[in-house]
């Protein structure tokens, strides 16, 4: 059965320019998906639609998650659902330490009350696998924090969420080696908990080295282009997207 299920999905920006034209993806639960695709092809535009974000307008199709149509559900109740979206560029948030946050959203999200000795047991664990100081958990959340840092902070938020399906946007852009390296072993870690799905956006191929990829979707032009399994991420490292582009224009 599927996890997510986008039917012939269209998305508009704010009432007026389509971005995207008639996406089919079918993720099911322990999948791991890459969306790939150049500059400006709709890549963030469908990671905020499916999370709900207001500013982008569903004009056809629609998105079912878990049997539910949530098609025009509010990004809350999808969080609640199971969703869990990264930033490429995460807001900074001053008077909200990092660990709050984070304890706040897990309440959130289950709707039980947060066990606070295992909360932190567990929040120490994941901050340890990712090279983050623990004193990062009192930090307000992402002020003053780098880039790196801030994208750690995201995988530290999906480590501790535990969602049904993750997506991703970027969370390797202009992250030094190490980093990735870092990033990567945290989405590794997700990946080995059972059933937790993936739908990992990138236009660079490095963070994808050391994980396990069912499929490829390459996405020029608002359109879905190409599907491919695990090994088209390496075609594309090769040989680019012009392909793609030029299979578009026949
Ligand atoms: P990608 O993530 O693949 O680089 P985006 O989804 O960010 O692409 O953008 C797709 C297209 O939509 C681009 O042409 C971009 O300029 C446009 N776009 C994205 N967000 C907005 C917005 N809030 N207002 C106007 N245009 C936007
Ligand atoms: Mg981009
Ligand atoms: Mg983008």
């Amino acid at each position: 059965q599927s996890l997510l299920q986008v039917k012939d999905l269209s998305v508009s920006i704010d009432n007026e320019l389509p971005i995207l034209h008639k996406i089919n993806l079918d993720i099911k639960p322990g999948e791991t998906h890459v969306l790939m695709g150049p500059n400006g092809a709709g890549k963030s535009t469908l990671g905020y639609t499916l999370m709900g974000n207001p500013h982008y307008q569903v004009t056809d199709g629609s998105i079912v998650f878990e049997g539910e149509d949530i098609t025009h559900a509010s990004a809350d109740k999808r969080a609640k659902a199971g969703m869990f979206l990264s930033f490429q560029n995460p807001l900074e948030v001053p008077g909200i330490s990092l660990g709050s946050f984070i304890r706040n959203a897990y309440h959130a999200q289950t709707g039980a009350p947060v066990k606070l000795l295992a909360f932190q047991k567990s929040l120490k664990a994941a901050m340890e696998l990712l090279s983050m100081d623990e004193s990062y958990a009192d930090r307000d959340l992402n002020v003053g924090f780098s880039g790196g840092e801030k994208k750690k902070a995201e995988i530290l938020q999906l480590l501790m969420l535990n969602p049904k399906l993750a997506i991703l946007d970027e969370t390797d852009s202009g992250l030094d080696v190490d980093a990735v390296r870092t990033v990567s072993k945290g989405i590794e870690e997700y990946q080995k908990k059972k059933d937790g799905a993936l739908l990992i956006i990138t236009h660079s191929t490095k963070i994808l080295e050391s994980l396990h990829v069912d499929y490829t979707h390459v996405l020029v032009k608002g359109n879905i282009v190409h599907t491919g399994d695990g090994t088209l991420v390496d075609e594309i490292n090769e040989h680019g997207f012009e392909r793609f582009v030029s299979e578009l224009g026949n």
